[in-house]
């Protein structure tokens, strides 16, 4: 017998999603028929995200989409942190937020704010979709002191320096990790007491004669939270133990994840992880790195490759999230410049054939008809089979360059594969995608003035007047494009 609920319209092919705790593709089964509740670890606000931690978000944000598009009526939280989070992952070193504060003498709420805004922005910028709930670390202080009031008798121990976790009070601890724990300890700071060297705090205490811009009053005294707390507390909240799909980049399948499943079987379950649903979630997903050889990721570097940078550059945001459409989320990913330019040459690509289509079809049709279904079909296979967005979009390439077929559906077609990729191929046009470079000294009424003077010089076929305007275009930071395919004038240099 089948559901409706649970045999969405889109779903000719199982969902097929890689659960980290099994290291294995398992079909998609949600908790709540019909439905699909998902927790994604969201930033530390004391500095601007790097395009690194913004392809955690651009996965996450393709998960939630094809959820949707399976039919799944979706509850995605995305929390941000404002509080606990140490400068290693560990128990070690001291809490971001306020060493960021104390180094720009500044207030910890101002700082938490300004970088909130500027995720915000970035995630606009990439299509991601707003979450059902943007969880505030600060806004659950007492749910996690009750939270940690219900686990600390049997899994916690106190220490001068607050509440710790004890990581042998609950079964398989580092699963997800495939982690032994004891060559792990080297990582981990050693805290005189500890009963094992993966045992973390949970309350962090503030030290005597010291005083935080951010704390709170507990039974084990004023301080802060754990890191590893909010999380388990904010998902517990927001979508119930167990919920479906619980998703990070992949550095947190390593201590972040572990610690949070822990409290969770503490919280819920104390049962083994044999059965994932003891781990608070059905399925861990992780996305895999971006990586930059020139070290421009790293936070501490001077100039380090934001969103933004690639803006002051000239590439569309959407360009990036092509650049990581265009890799399977399991996979490292190397940034390139020239990377990125292939990545924005196929999206306006594609922007171009979109144009063609709508205009001899302005609307899309009700739905992509017949012609499109074996195509459609592949792209399902492709995205159910664990995400996979590179074959996704070498199908939508074919759509796109299907001839002979009618423009209204083929618009109704790319709206459904886009709908998942999220790339806004309905809405963008060229204009949008040529950014002038911060760098360059022209504006756009500059360019087209000279572009219209050069035209006019060769139809004089005054070729010297010709040339000595391109090269005039070149010195300020613009290359002419005379015979481009797609039809472009000129691109910045
Ligand atoms: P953070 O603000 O450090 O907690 O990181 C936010 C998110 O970005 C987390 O899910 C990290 O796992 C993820 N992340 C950090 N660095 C990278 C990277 N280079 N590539 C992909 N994801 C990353
Ligand atoms: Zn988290």
């Amino acid at each position: 017998m089948t559901d409706a609920l649970t045999d969405p319209v889109n779903s000719t092919h199982p969902l097929m999603l890689f659960n980290s705790l099994t290291r294995a593709p398992e079909p998609f089964q949600p908790v709540h028929p019909g439905e699909a509740r998902v927790y994604t670890c969201g930033p530390t606000v004391y500095n601007y995200p790097h395009i690194g931690n913004m392809r955690a978000y651009v996965f996450a944000d393709v998960l939630g989409r094809t959820l949707s598009y399976k039919g799944y009526a979706l509850t995605h939280v995305i929390n941000i942190t404002d509080v606990g989070h140490l400068t290693d992952d560990a128990d070690d070193g001291q809490d971001k937020m306020e060493a960021a504060a104390t180094a720009r003498a500044q207030s910890i709420w101002d700082i938490a704010r300004h970088y909130t805004q500027a995720y915000w922005a970035d995630i606009a910028a990439l299509n991601i979709r707003t979450p059902a709930h943007w969880s505030i670390a600060t806004d659950y202080i007492p749910q996690m002191i009750d939270f940690a009031k219900t686990i600390a008798a049997r899994h916690c121990y106190e220490l001068p320096g607050g509440l710790y976790f004890d990581v042998g009070s609950v079964a398989d601890y580092g699963r997800l990790a495939r982690a032994n724990t004891e060559e792990g300890a080297g990582r981990i700071d050693e805290v005189e007491g500890k009963r094992h060297p993966a045992d973390f705090a949970i309350w962090r205490k503030t030290p005597a004669g010291e005083s935080r811009q951010m704390e709170w009053d507990s039974p084990w005294g004023r301080g802060a939270p754990g890191w590893h707390l909010e999380c388990s507390v904010m998902s517990g909240a927001l979508l119930g133990f167990p919920f479906d799909i619980h998703t990070g980049g992949i550095d947190h399948r390593e201590i972040h994840h572990p610690n949070e499943i822990a409290q969770n079987q503490a919280f819920c379950c104390t049962g083994g992880l044999t059965d994932p649903a003891n781990s608070g979630a059905n399925v861990w997903m992780h996305n895999n790195f971006l990586v930059d050889r020139t070290g421009k990721m790293s936070k501490s570097s001077g100039e380090f490759l934001r969103l933004q940078l690639l803006v002051d550059r000239g590439y569309h945001p959407l360009a990036y999230r092509l650049m990581c459409l265009a890799a399977h989320y399991r996979s490292e990913l190397e940034f390139s410049w020239d990377g990125l330019n292939a990545a924005l040459t196929r999206l306006k690509r594609l922007v171009m054939a979109v144009a063609q289509a709508r205009a001899a079809a302005p609307e899309p049709a009700d739905a992509p008809g017949p012609r499109f279904a074996d195509a459609l079909g592949r792209f399902d296979a492709a995205i159910s089979d664990d995400l996979n967005t590179p074959i996704a979009l070498t199908v939508l390439d074919e759509i796109v360059a299907m001839k002979k077929v009618d423009a209204a559906q083929k618009l109704a077609a790319i709206a459904l594969v886009d709908s998942v990729l999220g790339l806004g191929l309905l809405t963008l046009d060229r204009t949008a995608l040529r950014l002038r470079p911060k760098s360059a000294t022209i504006d756009e009424a500059a360019i087209t003035a000279i572009l219209d003077q050069r035209r006019a010089a060769r139809a004089d076929k005054d070729f010297a007047r010709s040339d000595a305007l391109r090269d005039d275009l070149a010195a300020a930071g613009v290359e002419v494009m005379d015979g481009d395919p797609l039809g472009w004038d000129w691109r910045p240099l």
